[in-house]
């Protein structure tokens, strides 16, 4: 069998959780099966490297941050290959360049646009683990690029489609997707299988368990995986397509994204033209707007009227998009701009909502028993959303969760 194993920074997050790797890696391999190990950096590696970058200045060169954040996973693949070696298992380490993942240009957040594994293959066939550094490619032109934060799980991904593997194993440090983030409601459920719309859902909201895109990735090539530990043997959680069994339950799972930013345009000119002209630039200097809502304007028929506009993106776009609305701000006329940054996005999740009624009423039902003021909100065929204040983010969460999973 042909496995892909990513392992990602808590499972790599000393040397001898990296041996622990190694020795899980070999028993594989012992069996006879063929292993391609994807590894995130060290835990806190990526993160230290921002802090060093912003120390240096706020918004560095996005060209220059991926050459150093593509460091982290280099460290890495060299001490797992060290390892097995210890071991006395041929492996051999490759950056993403040299595993051939190839992306666009759109640097800290580029997407994969092929894999020509070739050297892979012939390591694999000379009897080797191939070890591949997770979240970085190269543009067509050589340039060094890294796939978002979280993105070895889509280098793990990406790579078991383009092997064809027989088994892709998201390996992290929590035994499987629970019904909500464990670490903040204690009562929540590991679940045995999700559809990927649920699960791309839930990621895409908070639950950072998967790389939403790796997810999205995932079900565009079918690739079925499975989240486990890498810290016992318990069975994991799969993920793949929807069955007709998964429509039974209404709501699979509660996220909570505490990474959002929000920006309110006051006295935004009400007439055709304006808000494309805003989203067009945010779009433009690459600011991901998730929500946007826009009060009804306060306009005569005969005199151009005024609205507020509020959109929320992740946290780290905010000062991008700051610097974007500055220099609209006077061409428009805006009156004023608002930004707030203690805000969390609640969300729930289900194919199930599909066919369910009520769910909504029940969710802000529950919001008002906490005393919670919803500040957004917006809806999909499978998801509520809410956003709300950040303080009161995880008792909200923990009250939903009672409320429709206990
Ligand atoms: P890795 O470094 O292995 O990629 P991450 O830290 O990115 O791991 O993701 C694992 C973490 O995701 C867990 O420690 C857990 O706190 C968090 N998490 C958030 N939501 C969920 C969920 N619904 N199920 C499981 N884990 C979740
Ligand atoms: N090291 C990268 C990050 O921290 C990628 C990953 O861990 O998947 O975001
Ligand atoms: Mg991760």
């Amino acid at each position: 069998m042909l496995i892909v194993q990513k392992y990602g920074g808590t499972s790599v997050g000393n040397t001898d959780r990296i041996k622990n790797v190694a020795a899980r890696v070999a028993k594989y391999r012992t069996q006879g099966d063929q292993v391609v190990v994807v590894v995130s950096a060290m835990s806190g590696v990526t993160d230290n490297l921002i802090k060093l970058a912003k120390e240096i200045m706020p918004l560095p060169n996005e060209r220059e941050m991926d050459v150093l954040l593509a460091t982290g996973e280099q460290q890495t693949i060299a001490l797992t290959a060290m390892a097995l070696h210890a071991l006395n298992v041929p492996a051999v380490s490759l950056t993403g360049a040299q595993a051939g993942i190839v992306t666009d240009v759109v640097h800290t957040k580029a997407r994969i646009h092929n894999i020509t594994p070739k050297k892979v293959h012939e390591l694999l066939k000379q009897g080797n683990v191939v070890i591949v550094a997770g979240f970085q490619g190269e543009t067509p032109e050589g340039q060094i690029t890294t796939l978002g934060r979280g993105g070895s799980d889509l280098t793990a991904i990406a790579l078991a489609a383009a092997l064809k593997a027989n088994l892709c194993q998201i390996y992290t440090d929590v035994d499987g997707v629970y019904t909500a983030d464990p670490r903040i409601v204690p009562t929540a459920k590991k679940l045995q299988e999700i559809s990927y719309d649920e699960m791309l859902e839930l990621a895409s909201l908070g639950a950072k368990v998967m790389q939403s895109r790796s997810v999205e990735f995932a079900k565009k090539f079918g690739v079925v995986f499975e989240v486990r530990s890498s810290l016992n043997n318990n069975p994991g959680t799969i993920v793949k397509e929807e069955t007709k069994s998964m429509e039974g339950v209404v709501v699979r799972g509660v996220s909570l994204d505490k990474n959002q930013a929000k920006v309110t345009l006051v006295g935004v000119p009400d007439k055709p033209g304006v808000a494309a002209r805003i989203f067009k630039a945010l779009g433009d200097a690459a600011v991901n707007v998730d929500m946007i809502v826009q009060n009804v304007s306060h306009g005569s028929p005969d005199k151009v009227g005024a609205t507020d506009l509020s959109f929320t993106m992740d946290k780290p776009d905010l000062l991008k998009a700051q610097k974007v609305i500055d220099r609209l701000k006077k061409e428009i006329g805006l009156r004023d701009v608002i930004t707030a940054e203690k805000i969390g996005k609640l969300s729930i999740v289900g194919v199930g909502m599909k066919s369910h009624t009520g769910v909504a009423g029940k969710l802000f039902e529950t919001l008002a028993r906490e005393g919670v003021n919803i500040d957004m909100i917006s809806t999909s065929e499978i998801k509520i959303s809410v956003v709300i204040d950040l303080a009161k983010g995880e008792a909200a969460m923990k009250a939903v969760h009672a409320a429709f999973i206990g």
